[in-house]
């Protein structure tokens, strides 16, 4: 196998959501293979101690402000990161809430910002980075994380699933429509891996068991788990894939029903 394939060496990637969990992760993962990485969240000191870190190892990071439920603030965000890089070659649509709540306690505003932020957010930078590269006369490539909520359903995660499944469904008709401009959408929908979204819930007793029973691999993922899926999709080695959903839960879309 030729390493090389899942270079991405010379590219320029945003990742949304880089303050923490698998958008940090995969940020340093990016780095490390070689891309120029543009660290995306609101919460700016953090994307800021990242960026130090990830310069420490000898990678190149820039930290921006970001927030995905507003049109100029997206924008401005691709403003700072093509003044600094030239335009983004990889899109890591990453950020999004995750709270639970039962069907019947959704409010309106809650509802409102689950779908704002995990399906508006999601579709509102994708479109600013399409619309950037096609005028740019550039090929691309988007990367959606999902869910595997957006794929089946659980208890108390109505709004959540609505909104990812819409992820999934808005990967799909944006690869349709961006592949004859060369800009690749694909999804990664993860089952659980513990992060600030749900590691109260995970190191409990009740999530523990919730593990070991709802997921045939009895036992959570791990953020290196994710590493592969997101290099295969990132990089030339997933260069004849699009609207594809990696799904990435120890066998949860298998699970016995
Ligand atoms: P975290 O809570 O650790 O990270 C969420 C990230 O999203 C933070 O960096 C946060 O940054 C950012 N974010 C939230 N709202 C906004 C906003 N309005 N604008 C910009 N950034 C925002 O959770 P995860 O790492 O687990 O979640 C990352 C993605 O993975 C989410 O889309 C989630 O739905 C998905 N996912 C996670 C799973 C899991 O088990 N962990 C399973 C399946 C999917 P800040 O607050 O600084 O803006």
């Amino acid at each position: 196998m030729d390493q090389e394939l899942f270079s991405l060496s010379g590219r320029t990637v945003l990742i949304t959501g880089a303050s923490s969990g698998i958008g940090a992760h995969l940020a340093r993962v990016a780095s490390r293979a070689g891309a120029r990485v543009v660290l995306a969240a609101r919460r700016v000191e953090r994307l800021q101690q990242l960026a130090t870190d990830i310069e420490w190892d000898g990678g190149t990071a820039l930290a921006v402000s970001l927030d995905v439920t507003c049109r100029a603030s997206v924008e401005a965000a691709f403003d700072a990161a093509e003044e600094a890089f030239g335009t983004i070659d990889v899109v890591l649509n990453n950020a999004g809430i995750g709270n639970g709540q039962r069907a019947l306690e959704v409010s309106e505003e809650d509802w409102r910002q689950m779908l704002s932020t995990n399906l508006d957010g999601v579709w509102r930078v994708a479109q600013c980075a399409a619309q950037r590269m096609v005028r740019a006369g550039k090929p691309g490539n988007i990367v959606n994380i999902a869910s595997m909520l957006g794929l089946r359903v659980g208890t108390g995660y109505s709004h959540y699933c609505a909104a990812k499944a819409g992820v999934v469904q808005l990967t799909r008709s944006l690869a349709l429509e961006l592949a004859r401009q060369r800009i690749r959408v694909n999804a990664i929908a993860p089952g659980y891996f513990k992060t600030e979204m749900n590691d109260t819930y995970f190191d409990s007793d009740k999530g523990q068991a919730y593990i070991r029973t709802a997921v045939p691999m009895q036992r959570l993922g791990q953020l290196t788990q994710l590493e592969g899926p997101f290099l295969l999709l990132a990089s030339e080695a997933g260069s004849y894939m699009t609207g594809e959903v990696i799904a990435v839960d120890g066998g949860q879309l298998v699970s016995s029903l």
